[in-house]
């Protein structure tokens, strides 16, 4: 225990959430004691940035990227929020895995990887997309989230057959087919036709 460190910096009784945050923020870095609770860990997984950026986009869009957000916290209790690239992120075990932003026509998803889409084809067969983005304009189901998120990660882990096997993610039986959306037209993006074959 660093008890120099924890004379000069008492935490006042009722002190704000930002200074809760801040202080157990150092107090990890130059001590760590004792684990952050829980609630508060909770709170500091959250980036700021993204409340702010949710505000300025209509009801509709903010409604889809909330519910999108929710989805990736709660297959990925262990993410971490951030902004990367200007847009709302997530960071998992030191890597950018999943993104999302407000466009003209609806929301974009970001794999941060370009070859994420192309391991899910199949599931998003029906969307329009370019090689670094799925657009949607209605919820994405959590079985394509869960998809996504397992595509992306297993990229970067490498890891092998066996550890494959072993992984949570691996165990959980995923939705082969997600449901087609009819009233979306043909992929319209540049790029759009290649991801068509599959
Ligand atoms: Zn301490």
């Amino acid at each position: 225990m660093n008890t120099s460190w924890h004379k000069a910096h008492v935490l006042p009784k009722g002190a704000s959430l930002e200074a809760r945050i801040a202080w157990h923020r150092e107090h990890q870095k130059r001590c760590g004691c004792r684990p952050v609770p829980p609630k508060l860990l909770d709170q500091m997984r959250r980036e700021p940035a993204i409340d702010e950026y949710l505000a300025r986009v209509s009801p509709t869009t903010h409604a889809l990227l909330q519910e999108l957000r929710k989805k990736i916290h709660a297959l990925l209790p262990e993410v971490e929020e951030c902004i990367a690239y200007r847009i709302p992120a997530f960071r998992y075990e030191g890597r950018v895995i999943a993104g999302f932003s407000a466009t003209s026509t609806g929301c974009s998803y970001y794999p941060f990887s370009g070859t994420t889409l192309k391991t899910v084809a199949r599931d998003i067969e029906g969307y329009s997309q370019t090689k670094s983005a799925l657009h949607f304009d209605e919820p994405l189901p959590t079985a394509l989230v869960r998809n996504l998120l397992d595509a992306r990660i297993s990229e970067g882990m490498r890891r092998t057959p066996e550890e494959d096997r072993m992984s949570k993610w691996s165990t959980k039986s995923a939705t082969p087919r997600t449901r087609r959306r009819p009233s979306t037209p043909p992929a319209t993006g540049p790029r759009g036709a290649r991801q068509r074959t599959g």
